[in-house]
């Protein structure tokens, strides 16, 4: 059962639990004159509005707990929630080279155009390229160190 269902039966419960309490409370109104014949069964009544209301109060906790666990669900479990704060952390992107060889118009190899492309260290979606790096992962949502300077090359 989820929980709006659970919490659709208790508001169900609790339209019934507030018919009876309507019901008792006017019998007890009525009982007011003294008449002692009326005595025991007021007795009677006033066990049962007693009950009612606590009943009543049970109820609407179980409602409003339930309510609350929705809430979290709409949230997201505590794991999503502990990934989401991952995240949140810079990490230095993953680098990859990517090595072009540049040749002349005699199709003589002049020298190497190395890129370096930056990779997402969480899901692996780029980055940037060379120095200039996005604060965040445009994929994945994974927080970047824009801060190279102090990175090993190669890392
Ligand atoms: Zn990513």
């Amino acid at each position: 059962m989820k929980p709006e269902e659970a919490i659709e039966e208790l508001n169900h419960e609790l339209l019934i639990l507030e018919c009876l309490i309507e019901e008792v409370n006017s019998f007890i109104c009525d009982c007011d004159v003294d008449d002692d014949e009326y005595d025991d069964e007021k007795e009677q009544c006033e066990i049962s509005l007693t009950r009612y209301k606590k009943e009543k109060e049970v109820i609407e906790m179980a409602i409003s707990a339930l309510k609350e666990i929705q809430q979290y669900r709409e949230i997201g479990t505590v794991e999503e929630c502990r990934e989401a704060v991952e995240k949140q952390k810079p990490k230095a992107p993953k680098d990859s080279l990517k090595i072009k060889p540049v040749i002349d118009e005699n199709g003589a190899y002049v020298d190497a155009d190395v890129t370096v492309y930056l990779l997402c260290p969480n899901c692996g979606e780029m980055v940037g390229i060379d120095e200039n790096v996005d604060k965040f992962c445009h994929e994945c949502g994974q927080a970047i160190d824009e801060n190279l300077e102090g990175r090993e090359d190669g890392a």
